[in-house]
């Protein structure tokens, strides 16, 4: 299932993905286990999407008041420039 989030980077609704790299995890937990624990710990904990298109982590749920302000605030301007 695809995740969306409002990117305040873009400025606009962006699929997001995990941060991390899950092939990586499992390779680190072969070779090195506890680096891949470490990993494991690292991609779980705090903010956890990264934006699809710039990779940062400026993301608002989409049913928060603040994206939904943003994205209100994003249509106002696109309907003035079609103005
Ligand atoms: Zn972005």
């Amino acid at each position: 299932m695809k995740k969306q989030m409002f990117c305040k980077n873009c400025k606009g609704i962006v699929e997001v993905s995990q941060r991390g790299n899950i092939l990586y995890e499992i390779l680190l937990w072969i070779a090195f286990t506890p680096v891949g624990i470490g990993y494991t710990i690292w991609r779980m904990s705090g903010q956890k999407w990264v934006c699809k298109h710039c990779r940062k982590n400026d993301l608002l749920l989409l049913t928060t008041p603040a994206a939904e302000e943003a994205i209100l605030r994003q249509r106002k301007i696109r309907e003035e420039l079609r103005a």
